[in-house]
C-alpha cells in the first residue's frame, strides 16, 4: 500500500494526515473518493433526501466581504417574500413530496423578522398536517429566538462557521461587533442547546485559505459533533470586496476537486451525518453535484423560491437555477441522482442519522 493508502487505513486522522490527504495527487485522490463511497454505501446507502430551498429575503444587516447580497451592495434590489408566495412554495413542496424545506434568508434580528419566520413555520406545519420537515438558515440569533423557532416547528438549523480559523474569519468579514467569531461559535452552541439537528460548513478555496485551515475545519466539525454539513466552493462576486483578491484564487477545477475532497474526507470521519451537495458546486461545474453524491453527499436542495426573486438572491457569480422554474429544478435533480446511482426518497424528512 502506498502512503495515502496507509493513512486511509487508519481509524483516526491527525491534522497532518488530513493535510496530506488534501494535498493528494489525482491517483491518490481516487483512493480517497473510493473509501468515502464505501463508507457512504455502508452507513447511509444510496438514498438522497431533498429540501426545497426557499430564499425568504435578501435583506441583510451584515456585510460579509464575500457575499453578493451584503448590506453594502447598493445595486441589489431588495425583496421579502410575501405570505402568499411562501404558502405557494410550501404547497409546491407538499404536492411534489419533497418531504422538507429549508428557509434561508439574509440575517435580520428585528422583532418583525423573528415573528415572520415564526408565522411561516406555523403555516408550513398547518398546511402539511405537521408532515413537512423544516430546516432554517437565518443566521445568528439569540438562544431565545432559536428556541421560539424550534417550538414553532423548525428542527434543523444550518449556520456555517465559514472558516474555523479565527484569523481567516476576520479576513473575510468586517472587523466589527456584528461579525464576531465568538458570537458565531456561541450561536452554534445555542442551536444545540435548543435541540436542533445542527449543521455547519465552510467555504472552500477562499483567498488566504491554506490546506491546514481546511484540515482544521474538518476537525472542527468532528469535534463540534455536528449533525449536518453544507459546504461548498467559494465563488467570487464582482460587487463584493473579496473580489479584490480574485487573481489569487485557485483555478475553478482545483476548487471543485478540493471541495469534493473535503466532502469525501468529512464522510470518512463523520460516517452518519447528512452532507449537502450544494448549489455552489453546480455553479462551478456541470456535474458538480452529481460528483458530490458519488463521494459522500446525501442531500440535495431544489430551489423552490418564486421565479421573480431568483436573480435577486445572487450570492456569487453564475448562480444556477436563476432562470428555471421550480419544476425544472426537480427534474434536474432526478437526473443528477440517477447519474450518481442514487435514488431520491420522497415524502420523508431524511433526518440526520447522527442526531440523538
Ligand atoms: N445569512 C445567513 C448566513 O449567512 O448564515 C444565511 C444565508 S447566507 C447567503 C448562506 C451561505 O452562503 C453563507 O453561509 C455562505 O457560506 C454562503 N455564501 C455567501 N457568499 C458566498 C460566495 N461568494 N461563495 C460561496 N458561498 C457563499
Ligand atoms: Fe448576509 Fe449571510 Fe450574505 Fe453574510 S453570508 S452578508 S449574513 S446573507
Amino acid at each position: 500500500m502506498n502512503r495515502i493508502g496507509n493513512i486511509l487505513a487508519q481509524q483516526e486522522y491527525s491534522k497532518e494526515d488530513l493535510i496530506e490527504l488534501l494535498n493528494a495527487g489525482p491517483e491518490d485522490t481516487e483512493l480517497i473518493f473510493k473509501k468515502a463511497a464505501e463508507i457512504k454505501a455502508r452507513y447511509i446507502g444510496n438514498k438522497v433526501h431533498l429540501r426545497g430551498l426557499i430564499e425568504l429575503s435578501n435583506i441583510c444587516a451584515k456585510n460579509c466581504l464575500y457575499c453578493g447580497i451584503r448590506r453594502g451592495n447598493k445595486s441589489v434590489e431588495r425583496y421579502s417574500i410575501s405570505d402568499d408566495e411562501v404558502e405557494m412554495a410550501f404547497q409546491f413542496a407538499i404536492q411534489n413530496k419533497l418531504g422538507s424545506v429549508v428557509m434561508q434568508s439574509g440575517e435580520l434580528s428585528s422583532p418583525v423578522f423573528i415573528e415572520k419566520v415564526e408565522s411561516f413555520l406555523r403555516k408550513a406545519k398547518e398546511m402539511s398536517n405537521g408532515k413537512l420537515g423544516i430546516t432554517l438558515s437565518c443566521g445568528e440569533q439569540t438562544e431565545e429566538t432559536y428556541q421560539r423557532w424550534r417550538v414553532a416547528g423548525a428542527h434543523r438549523y444550518l449556520l456555517r462557521i465559514e472558516s474555523s480559523n479565527r484569523e481567516l474569519y476576520y479576513r473575510i468579514h468586517p472587523k466589527d461587533q456584528l461579525h464576531d467569531f465568538d458570537t458565531r461559535l456561541n450561536a452554534l452552541t445555542s442551536l444545540k442547546n435548543c435541540g436542533y439537528q445542527t449543521g455547519t460548513g465552510v467555504m472552500i478555496g477562499l483567498p488566504f485559505q491554506t490546506m491546514e485551515d481546511l484540515a482544521s475545519d474538518l476537525l472542527f466539525m468532528r469535534d463540534f459533533d455536528i449533525d449536518m454539513c453544507g459546504m461548498g466552493p467559494y465563488i467570487e462576486h464582482e460587487q463584493a470586496p473579496l473580489a479584490e483578491y480574485n487573481s489569487e484564487l485557485k483555478p475553478v477545477q482545483e476548487r471543485l476537486t478540493l471541495t469534493l475532497k473535503m466532502i469525501a474526507l468529512l464522510r470518512i470521519i463523520m460516517k452518519d451525518i447528512n452532507i449537502a451537495s450544494t448549489t455552489a458546486l453546480q455553479a462551478m461545474a456541470n456535474g458538480g453535484r452529481e460528483q458530490a453524491l458519488k463521494v459522500g453527499a446525501n442531500i440535495m436542495m431544489p430551489n423552490i423560491t418564486p421565479g421573480i426573486y431568483r436573480n435577486k438572491y445572487a450570492l456569487y457569480n453564475n448562480k444556477p437555477g436563476i432562470n428555471e422554474e421550480a419544476e425544472d429544478s426537480q427534474r434536474n435533480l432526478e437526473t443528477i441522482a440517477n447519474r450518481a446511482d442514487c435514488e431520491i426518497v420522497y415524502d420523508a424528512w431524511g433526518d440526520s442519522k447522527h442526531f440523538d
